[in-house]
């Protein structure tokens, strides 16, 4: 509805694009589909129509343009009038339904419920473990068996990542003390996909972050960021997990708070543009944003303690969307491993360009996504590197299950991972 955009939205947003087209090269969904309707100045004038009664949320096309936006904001960074495509796309969604019944489904019901409550989501990780460890997983794709189910749980079935650790996750300690002379208070941010299948990196995040004398406080009461529940418009949701989050971390006197996961980074700082009609909570979520930063982002602006161990190793970066696009954050990754002894670091092309995993946008639009893990592969395997290093999980998962399609023994590292060896963690 025209009202709730205009009450999401400031139209001054929609009208700092002026319809240059410098963005569409930059945009995978219109590499892919080569329609102006699925380019970032097709969608902004969809959505500008909107918001004038122009054009109903409930038309199909527009639907469907809005919702196959991989919301991975390469056009935010082309953009010269600094439009904020990130803040326009997400109020759209937040006013127009998916079409997809994945979407609703994954969307609305799993991300509604599993996510938010960390006791299923826990529950639904033994599970997942149990059936990867068992040899139960082994054994169901070698029967065949796989193929009787429908199409779609079979995609989500072939792209689950091998969970790291235990049968049960890795937590961190409510409090870690630093090695050394304390000279930061840090939060860490668990997550919600972390937790259950990289946990490993999760405690490489707080091993690394106590070597370079950081107290690491780790509240039980946090939870899921609300990133997924974001892209795919689950706006009330989104903004209940924000308020759980700022209440888990209040009163701890903390110099930041660290995220390893890109995406949830990304939306942990825009918490204050979340929760700006909340006259409780508007100023704690402005205070709580500018206090989030990437583990990358942190470790390289403080004096890094020197990692000493050699880690013999070729390996290229891939940036992951919500780190370089929605954070800026592009050479901090690069610098931090560049400080590793013994490991090269090689650029693949197009590093910048979003791998089609984006949030569920693997399971929703798989067509268009594998086309861009097909291009993605294609660059990694140029590079001749054995190993990629990738900031978010939905990128690692994404391009682990394209090294599986391509066959290839490709390893798969968190920066964080790497220090962690460097550090002999
Ligand atoms: S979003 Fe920016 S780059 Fe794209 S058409 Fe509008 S003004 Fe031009
Ligand atoms: S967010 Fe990505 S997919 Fe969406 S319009 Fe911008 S560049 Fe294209």
């Amino acid at each position: 509805m025209a009202s709730e955009l205009r009450d999401l939205l400031d139209k001054k947003l929609l009208k700092e694009c002026v319809h240059c087209g410098l963005c569409l090269d930059f945009c995978p969904t219109y590499r892919v589909l080569g329609h102006e309707a699925d380019s970032p100045r097709g969608r902004i004038y969809q959505i500008r129509q909107v918001y004038e009664g122009k054009l109903s949320t409930d038309n199909a096309d527009f639907r469907e343009h809005i919702y196959a936006c991989l919301d991975c904001r390469a056009c935010q960074t082309a953009c010269p009038s600094g439009v904020q495509y990130g803040a326009i796309i997400e109020a759209a969604r937040a006013v127009a339904e998916p079409i997809s019944p994945s979407e609703k489904t994954v969307g609305r019901a799993i991300l509604g419920s599993v996510f938010t409550r960390p006791k299923l989501l826990d529950a639904a990780g033994v599970g997942l473990r149990l059936y990867q460890r068992s040899g139960a997983q082994l054994a169901l794709r070698r029967s065949g068996l796989l193929k009787l189910l429908p199409q779609r749980l079979r995609e989500m079935e072939s792209m689950l990542a091998p969970a790291q650790g235990g049968i049960r996750r890795w937590s961190a300690p409510q409090v870690t003390p630093a090695r050394g002379k304390v000279r930061y208070r840090v939060g860490f941010i668990e997550g919600c996909i972390m937790p259950q299948l990289f946990g490993d990196t999760n405690a490489a995040t707080v091993r690394v972050l106590a070597a370079n004398g950081c107290v690491v406080y780790s509240p039980p009461r946090q939870g899921c960021c609300g990133a997924l529940q974001m892209h795919t418009g689950d706006r009330p949701t989104a903004q209940e997990l924000a308020r759980r989050n700022i209440d888990a971390f209040s009163g701890l006197g903390l110099d930041a708070i660290i995220i390893n996961a890109a995406g949830c980074g990304s939306t942990l700082k825009e918490y204050g543009v979340l929760l700006r009609d909340d006259p409780t909570y508007a100023e704690r979520a402005e205070q709580f944003a500018h206090q989030v930063k990437d583990v990358s982002e942190f470790l390289a602006s403080i004096d890094l303690v020197k990692p000493t161990r050699s880690v013999p190793m070729t390996v290229t970066y891939q940036d992951a969307c919500h780190l370089v696009h929605g954070q800026g954050i592009r050479n901090q990754p690069r610098q931090l491993l560049r400080q590793i002894p013994g490991l090269k670091l090689v650029e693949m092309k197009d590093s910048d360009v979003c791998c089609g995993s984006a949030g569920i946008y693997n399971l929703t639009h798989p067509d268009i996504s594998v086309q861009l893990l097909e291009q993605k592969m294609d660059s990694v395997l140029a590079t001749g590197a054995s190993a990629v290093v990738a900031p978010n999980p939905g990128c690692t998962m994404q391009l682990a299950y394209g090294a599986r399609r391509r066959g290839t023994t490709l390893q798969f590292f968190h920066v964080v991972d790497l220090l962690d060896r460097a550090y002999d963690g």
